[in-house]
């Protein structure tokens, strides 16, 4: 795997690597998934769904606040730059979520568009994908500096050239959304279990697994989806793939009278080049959201304090005062301290532990995966059950 620039755009030219085709499963085959987040909880209720008997375990609870997936909110967008394939992945989970959102009776999806904050006339992580908007129907609208001050007071539009405005995007309740998921996997028949899992490898299979609760389970496949935990899990395989960053993101204080034009924002993102912050509104009130996609200091997941980096709340401060005037003192009401769960280039992955023949490894989310979530779930559940082949891009030798 070659490294990738940033979340916004994982590399999209793979090697040509052979993948051999996965092992599947029939019907009512026993299945464990290990690990509740976003591709974990999705796999398991895809997989159910799919009538096999499905056992999902969690150490700390799905959207614990260790957990990628256990923030208030992400952002859903298609933009991908000239990556097609993770354009059409996000087509078809925003399609799920909205039907998923319905079986739950839960609002989760929060379509407030998202906005392209571009410096130079050509913004290719955004221009790159307008033909795959158009191809979709799902066009972006291009704004000159003047319409975003008419539409939006609140930013400054200082040294950019335009913006770009993608209608179908917007945010979803990360959190709650992960609760959800579980919450109906067990609705639906699934078997849901709290415990610290401890892999047993022998030999080519995978015989059973050792929970903290001092049970053993035994089943047919295993799939491992513990997010920043992956590589410390299995050292020899994914101990130099996934890298575990410590992630923050803060809420300020907006001044007294002025919320509602900060609460009717859409997502945005500044494609500065470097730094890429971005905002989320909603988040049940918690406060203006910005985060920044450059990778912080190398965490431990379970270990790692929760506090933010002087420095970098410096910088996130002077960003929405230059970019959002009237935020320009704003206090800090919280934070949040999120791991990331970087694959090298950027792209996830899904694949077979190369020693097994019965433990699949989902994860490599790389900062951008919690929207692809109910999308890759499915995918997982139509490889396992024989009915898609698992694409390269996500191959461990790509
Ligand atoms: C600051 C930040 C901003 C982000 N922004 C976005 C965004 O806007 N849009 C977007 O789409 N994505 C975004 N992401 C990425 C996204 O959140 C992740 O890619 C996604 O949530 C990963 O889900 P996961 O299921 O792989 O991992 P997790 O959510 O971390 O789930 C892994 C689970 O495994 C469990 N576990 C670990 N080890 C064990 C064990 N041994 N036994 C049992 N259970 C175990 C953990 O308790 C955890 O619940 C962001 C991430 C961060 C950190």
């Amino acid at each position: 795997m070659k490294a990738s620039q940033n979340t916004f755009a994982p590399r999209s030219s793979i090697d040509q690597a052979a993948r051999k085709t996965l092992p599947s499963f029939g019907k009512h085959a026993n299945l464990i998934v290990i690990g509740a987040g976003a591709f974990g909880g999705w796999s398991a209720l895809h997989l159910l769904r799919r009538g096999f008997k499905v056992t999902l375990i969690d150490a700390w609870g799905p959207g614990n606040s260790r957990s990628s997936s256990g923030d208030e909110t992400r952002v859903i967008r298609s933009t991908y730059g000239s990556n097609e394939a993770y354009f059409d992945l996000n087509v078809r989970a925003l399609q799920l979520w909205k039907e998923n959102e319905v079986r739950f009776r839960k609002k989760l999806f929060f379509n407030t568009g998202v906005l392209w904050f571009c410096y130079g006339e050509k913004t290719p992580l955004v221009d790159d994908s307008l033909p795959f908007a158009k191809k979709h129907t799902m066009q972006y609208e291009y704004l000159t500096p003047q319409e975003m001050m008419v539409r939006f007071p609140a930013i400054s539009t200082q040294s950019l050239h335009h913006a770009y405005l993608d209608p179908f995007g917007g945010y979803l309740m990360a959190r709650e959304a992960t609760r959800c998921v579980q919450q109906s996997f067990v609705k639906e028949g699934g078997n849901y279990v709290q415990a610290h899992v401890k892999p047993v490898m022998n030999n080519q299979t995978m015989d059973s697994i050792m929970l903290s609760n001092g049970n053993q389970l035994r089943a047919d496949a295993y799939l491992f989806a513990c997010g920043a935990w992956l590589g410390e899990l299995f050292p020899t395989v994914l101990g130099h793939l996934i890298t575990c960053t410590k992630q923050e993101v803060y809420y300020f204080g907006t001044p007294a009278g002025t919320a509602p034009s900060f609460d009717e924002l859409p997502v945005w993102v500044d494609v500065d080049g470097t730094d890429f912050y971005y905002g989320i509104p909603g988040n049940t009130h918690r406060g203006f959201k910005i985060g920044v996609d450059l990778r912080g200091e190398i965490f431990n997941p379970t270990t790692g304090e929760r506090t933010h980096t002087p420095e970098a709340l410096d910088k996130a401060r002077k960003f929405i005062g230059y970019r959002f005037p009237a935020l320009k003192d704003a206090p800090l009401v919280e934070y949040r301290v999120c791991p990331y769960e970087n694959a090298p280039d950027g792209n996830f992955i899904f694949d077979l532990h190369p020693e097994t023949e019965n433990v699949f490894l989902l994860g490599g989310g790389s900062g951008h995966g919690f929207k692809h979530g109910p999308a890759l779930g499915e995918l997982v559940a139509d490889v396992l059950s024989g009915n898609k082949k698992a694409p390269d891009l996500f191959s461990l030798h790509r």
